[in-house]
């Protein structure tokens, strides 16, 4: 009898507000660099560490993400933390993530650098440590250091061996969400930065303006 095949899943964590082009070059290169059945977007219901701005509501925000990945056929959205009430934290997607695919699952957490920068203030960091691989999407020339001495003592000390933090370096990811708010209310362009049909949705319902 042949081995059970572990599922390698990507999850694409983010607020997505709006979900750019740098976000689907991200999760094509990690699909491509680390073998992923799939790659599941999961927008954040309500992110924990946001009380400076009031995001976009999610349900709209997972509507851009719908349309930007409809097309790509090893691209889902998940409806999971924007319809779990209270905030988003990863710990609790990962274990839902193991509950629907089964324990045979690989899960691969990619998100920007930035935010897993803050990983020793998330709930349970050590535990989500072992039960995700983290995939630190970044912008080339980040100083990857930073990132490092971020990561609790235990993790520390596993890193040179045995990583659960990678660091994927994404040219793209030099557009971001917030860049293309700030253009959507000065009323300039926002082609190319997001798909068209993305753009065309943003300009419809009238967000950031
Ligand atoms: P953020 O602070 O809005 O983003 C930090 C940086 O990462 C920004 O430059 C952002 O660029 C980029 N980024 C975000 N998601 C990305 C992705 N999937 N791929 C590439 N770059 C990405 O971070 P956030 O969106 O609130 O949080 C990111 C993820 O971490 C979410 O899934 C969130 O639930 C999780 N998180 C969990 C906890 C916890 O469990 N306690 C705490 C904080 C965050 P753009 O603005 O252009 O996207």
């Amino acid at each position: 009898m042949g081995r059970l095949r572990i599922k390698r899943i990507g999850v694409m964590g983010g607020t997505f507000d709006p979900i750019h082009n740098g976000h689907l070059v991200t999760a094509e290169e990690a699909w491509k660099q680390f073998n992923l059945d799939q790659v599941l977007f999961v927008p954040s219901g309500s992110p924990p560490h946001k009380e400076d701005r009031k995001s976009l509501d999610p349900e709209s925000r997972y509507l851009m993400a719908v349309i930007a990945t409809a097309a790509n056929p090893h691209f889902k959205v998940s409806r999971m933390e924007i319809d779990r009430p209270g905030p988003s934290y990863t710990i609790d997607t990962v274990h839902e993530l193991h509950r629907v695919y089964g324990r045979n699952t690989e899960v691969f957490f990619i998100t920007g650098a930035d935010a897993i920068l803050e990983i020793l203030t998330w709930k349970e960091p050590e535990k989500v440590l072992r039960e995700a691989i983290f995939i630190a999407a970044t912008r080339p020339g980040y100083d990857l250091r930073r990132l490092e001495e971020s990561l609790p003592e235990s993790e520390k000390k596993r890193h040179a061996t045995d990583p659960r933090v990678l660091v994927m370096e994404i040219p793209a990811l030099a557009i971001s969400s917030t860049d293309i708010r700030k253009r959507v209310k000065e009323g300039r362009a926002i082609t190319y930065l997001v798909p068209e049909s993305v753009a065309k949705f943003i300009e419809k319902s009238g967000f950031y303006i």
